[in-house]
């Protein structure tokens, strides 16, 4: 049986906070005038949502969904599944996706399909995380906080298995034998 460990930290703790601030001020500039709705993918968004939304000058509310990704693997299935939707009605509204990190994009590209159909005012994504090389859907991620190597990656609201979300920073999975 295999165990895992934190391994090399990609990401420290001051970096992640500095580019959250930058994000916010775009995102601020970007929607001035406006009200925003930012729709956090759970549960990974979560942490990235709080620091980035208290970063934000613009009015602006939250809500969530959850969907189906990896299960206890680190193989995307490719299977996407609403587990909560929204519980609020976006017709009309600025919405801007919150994803922890982006892959392949096929989760977020069914997500876009989905809440584009629901006729928000406008919908754009923000991804803490991006792997590098890896995009094989076309949505446009118009705000990426950082591209990352093509390791599995945990904390800052990352997991493997449910675990090490609380980790300050982002870091590389370590398998043991
Ligand atoms: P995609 O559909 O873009 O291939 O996968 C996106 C989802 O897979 C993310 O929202 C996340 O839940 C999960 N995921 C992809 N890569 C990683 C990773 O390196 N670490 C963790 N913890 N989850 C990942």
């Amino acid at each position: 049986m295999s165990t895992t460990a934190v391994g090399e930290v990609l990401i420290d703790e001051p970096t992640l906070r500095q580019r959250v601030e930058e994000l916010g001020e775009e995102i601020s500039a970007d929607y001035e005038g406006r009200e925003l709705l930012l729709v956090g993918v759970l549960k990974g968004a979560v942490f990235f949502m709080a620091d980035l939304m208290r970063q934000l000058s613009v009015p602006c509310e939250i809500d969530f969904m959850a969907i189906s990704s990896y299960g206890e693997g680190t193989d995307s299935s490719g299977v996407v599944r609403i587990l909560k939707d929204l519980d609020g009605n976006i017709e009309g509204r600025h919405v801007l996706v919150l994803e922890d990190i982006i892959d392949t994009g096929l989760t977020l590209s069914y997500l876009m399909r989905n809440l584009g159909a629901r006729e928000p005012a406008s919908l754009e994504v923000c991804a803490l995380l991006v792997k590098h090389g890896r995009l094989e859907s076309d949505v446009p991620v118009k705000y990426i906080g950082f591209e990352i190597p093509n390791k599995f990656v945990i904390g800052y609201g990352l997991d493997f298995a449910e675990r090490y979300r609380n980790l300050p920073h982002v870091a590389v999975l370590r398998e043991e034998p």
